[in-house]
């Protein structure tokens, strides 16, 4: 058996754990192994290469993803998606796994559509792919939006300022609500919380009335321009505000324990997935259990919202 391996859409943190996981569990199966590079794009284009178990060596501890990534509209056209087929089958390539998000997982339902067997792994930090409690990039993504909001803390305080803070999560605002706790935010703002700006500008002025000395708001990315906001929060407060935006430092940096453990057990998964002869299979981890379910019924599961939103704290 021949096997591929591709990253595809954001990156994410521990997407190299899950790489050598897959190519060498694939090679102690006496499998092939073969490295897909820059996603979808890569493998229309015929950028496949056959990997050893040193290709993926002094891989694991890296962010990023070794094998690149991109993102390519025209994949969801059949035409493009069978000269991608017919590369695969010029290799004897018979099955793939790919890591990405749900654009990838459609991709990866499309090819098996096609005759390709693929297994999707959830990698990336937004964590918003239903059908996993967690994805690999998550908490490393975390440990850096918190390391980032610790400090701006520092200057906030010192300074007696509201410090809005724009954390990535375009539809998902899970990165947003945990940094919040974890760094103890006055506010927190995701898609799931709505804007309601009057009623920020009332939290905050009220914080000032009964003296707090400084505040932090915490803002999921697309809600709203972040520097606007805080010039009108510092016209109704009289705090002195000032906004960052944290953006793609986020989604790079040494993978944490944890997503290297849950890349690693999720990279060897699909190995045992794709063995098994199954295509069109989304691996998922639930509490410590790795699992697997159809791409589709992935896609399917409904949001939960986490509920830490009811632990945050409230000013009033
Ligand atoms: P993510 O995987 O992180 O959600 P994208 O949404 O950009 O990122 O999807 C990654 C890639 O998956 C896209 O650039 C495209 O090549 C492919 N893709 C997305 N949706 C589909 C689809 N419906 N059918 C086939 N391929 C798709």
């Amino acid at each position: 058996m021949k096997i591929g391996v591709l990253t595809s859409g954001g990156d994410a943190p521990g997407m190299n754990a899950a790489i050598r996981a897959v190519v060498r569990t694939a090679l102690h199966y006496g499998m092939e192994a073969y490295g897909i590079y820059d996603g979808y794009k890569g493998l229309v284009e015929g950028k496949i290469v056959r990997l050893g178990r040193n290709d993926v060596g002094q891989i694991l501890n890296h962010g990023g993803t070794i094998l690149g990534s991109s993102r390519l509209k025209e994949f969801k056209e059949i035409a493009v998606r069978q000269i991608a087929v017919d590369n695969l089958k010029e290799k004897g390539i018979d099955a793939l796994v790919v890591i990405g998000g749900d654009g990838t997982y459609r991709g990866a339902m499309a090819l098996t559509e096609m005759g390709i067997n693929c297994v999707a792994i959830p990698g990336t930090i937004d964590n918003d792919i239903s059908s996993t409690e967690y994805t690999i990039g998550f908490f490393t993504a975390l440990d850096t939006a918190i390391g980032a909001i610790d400090k701006l803390r520092d200057t906030s305080f010192s300074h007696q300022r509201c410090t809005v803070v724009e954390v990535m999560g375009r539809d998902c605002g899970d990165l947003s609500i945990y940094s919040g706790i974890a760094c103890g935010a006055e506010i927190v703002i995701t898609r799931e919380t709505g804007f309601n700006k009057e009623n920020i500008f009332k939290q905050v002025t009220y914080a000032k009335s009964i003296g707090k000395r400084h505040l932090i708001i915490v803002v999921a990315e697309n809600i709203t321009d972040v520097f606007e906001l805080a010039k009108e929060v510092e016209e109704h407060s009289g705090y002195e505000s000032r906004a960052t935006v944290l953006g793609h430092i986020q989604r790079g940096g040494t993978p944490s324990a944890f997503d290297r453990i849950l890349a690693s057990k999720m990279g060897s998964y699909a190995v045992s997935v794709l063995r098994q002869g199954l295509g069109g299979q989304a691996v998922c981890a639930r509490g410590i259990e790795i699992k697997h379910i159809d791409i589709q019924q992935a896609l399917d599961v409904k949001r939960t919202v986490t509920d830490l939103y009811d632990y945050l704290p409230k000013l009033n």
